[in-house]
């Protein structure tokens, strides 16, 4: 198969050269589709309109509303309560986490802090080392750790 070679779009009948057909790449073989790129594009936009239509009609307003009620029901208040404190929670606890490493790393990159290669724990090399913080205000307050000696910590906290 080469570059030049022409194929008739199934779906507009366009006769079009083969990289204006979507390339699909195998292991065994790579193969081009039978529908040109601008009909693949535009039946996929087509699908996502009807789907979005379809979700539309089904979840109206109050079908939503009534959807909400049945859980409350079901979950009491209580539970949704507890569920949104705790989701609100683990996401600043993820916030905080995604901050630190970031200008761990930061450190790291700029050679402020020099990443370490043994654990600081047990004295393993030539292994993963993970860095662990004690305080995640002191975000370049960190321990080398291997992994086992890094999982210990955290599960016997
Ligand atoms: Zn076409
Ligand atoms: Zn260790
Ligand atoms: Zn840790």
């Amino acid at each position: 198969m080469n570059d030049t070679e022409l194929r008739t779009c199934k779906k507009c009948g366009g006769v079009k050269e083969i990289n204006e057909f979507v390339r699909v790449p195998r292991p065994k073989k790579t193969y081009y589709t039978y529908t040109c790129k601008k009909c693949v594009s535009e039946q996929a936009k087509a699908k996502w309109f009807v789907r979005r239509e379809e979700y539309r009609k089904k979840y109206t307003p109050e079908v939503t509303k009534e959807l909400r009620r049945r859980f409350k029901e079901r979950h009491g208040a209580e539970y949704i309560n507890t569920y949104q404190r705790e989701y609100y929670k683990n996401n600043i606890a993820r916030r905080i986490r995604a901050r630190v490493y970031g200008r761990l790393h930061y450190a790291i990159r700029t050679g402020k802090i020099i990443a370490g290669i043994k654990c600081e724990q047990c004295g393993k090399e030539h292994c993963k080392i993970e860095s662990h913080h004690e305080d995640y205000n002191k975000p370049l307050e960190v321990k080398w750790l291997c992994t086992e000696c890094h999982g210990l910590i955290h599960t016997s906290k």
